[in-house]
């Protein structure tokens, strides 16, 4: 039997985590505060599931028995038997402190890792008596379909702890790649300032929001142009993102751009708001 795999956080990123153990092999205990967000989170992993199947990736089987290593729970100590607790709740630093230190005892011999896009992982590790068992295992958003994890080593990150994770990350068939603990690990690092330079373009109106996206496309063969990316991950979450690393580096270079900020004040946040540098209907 695979080791048993704790996802805390039944949202966006953490029901897409336990698609993909679950569908590995893994037994998943999916665990959130909100019994609401755990019935979406299961809902949602059926319905992708169901996708595959129509496309002929996976069988019927394959999905009845992925559901089948799925369970939920609304309490932390449901963790307590995981060989390793992923956590994908709502990026708020006070919250990871509090559950890393309640994880430290209720997952007492548990890896302890964490999904966040922007929080040190060195910090997180300080609030356990076991930094040794703490990572990052950044996962990128649509989780079933993308292939990267960033594995993000954290000051006292131990070899043992690395390499298992690294492994962990191929028996779910993603790819890993190990990177060091400095604010925005290397995708965020390298992705925000070029987003907030596609910004500050539009704002000095060097093209429009067409334009812009139209000259990454098609001359530098990204998939997606910076702004409708921006879109997709969220204004507010990418001004987030910026003000970690302008704090964390003190460098003015990754300051947010105004015009980044004031669509944020607006509520334009992109696509789940329906606006942000595109419209969005439904
Ligand atoms: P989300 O808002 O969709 O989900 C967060 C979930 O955490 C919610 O269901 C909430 O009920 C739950 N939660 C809150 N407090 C909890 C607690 N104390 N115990 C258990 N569950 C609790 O957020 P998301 O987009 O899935 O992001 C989750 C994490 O993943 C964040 O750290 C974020 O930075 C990171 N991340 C997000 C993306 C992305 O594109 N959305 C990409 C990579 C990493």
């Amino acid at each position: 039997m695979a080791d048993r795999v704790a996802v805390l956080g039944a949202g966006q990123m953490g029901n897409g985590i336990a698609h993909v153990f679950a569908q590995a092999g893994f037994p998943v205990t999916m665990i959130d505060i909100s019994g609401d967000a755990l019935a979406k989170g299961r809902s949602t992993i059926e319905k992708n599931l169901d996708r595959q199947v129509k496309k002929g990736t996976i069988d019927g089987a394959a999905r009845d028995a992925a559901l089948g290593r799925l369970s939920e729970s609304t309490s932390l100590e449901a963790a307590a038997e995981a060989a390793i607790v992923i956590e994908a709740v709502t990026e708020r630093p006070d919250l990871k402190f509090k559950l890393f230190a309640d994880l430290d005892r209720v997952a007492s011999s548990a890896i302890l890792a964490s999904n966040t896009s922007s929080i040190a992982i060195t910090e997180i590790a300080a609030r356990t008596r076991r930094p040794e068992q703490v990572i990052g295992m950044h996962f990128m958003n649509p989780v079933p379909v993308m292939q990267l994890v960033e594995v993000i080593r954290g000051l006292a990150t131990s070899d043992e702890t690395t390499a298992r994770v690294v492994a962990l990350t191929k028996a779910v068939g993603k790819t890993p790649v190990e990177a060091n603990d400095y604010p925005g690990f290397i995708a965020n690092r390298i992705l925000m300032p070029m987003i907030n330079e596609a910004v500050y373009c539009l704002m000095e109106g060097v093209g429009s929001a067409e334009a812009i996206d139209t000259v990454m496309k098609l001359g530098m063969n990204h998939p997606m142009g910076p702004l409708q990316l921006a879109d997709f991950i969220g204004l507010d979450t990418c001004v987030a993102i910026l003000d970690v690393m302008h704090e964390g580096f003190g460098d003015p270079k990754y300051r947010a751009c105004p015009l980044l900020r004031k669509y944020v004040a607006a509520g334009w946040l992109g696509r789940k708001s329906g606006r942000g540098f595109y419209a969005y209907t439904a």
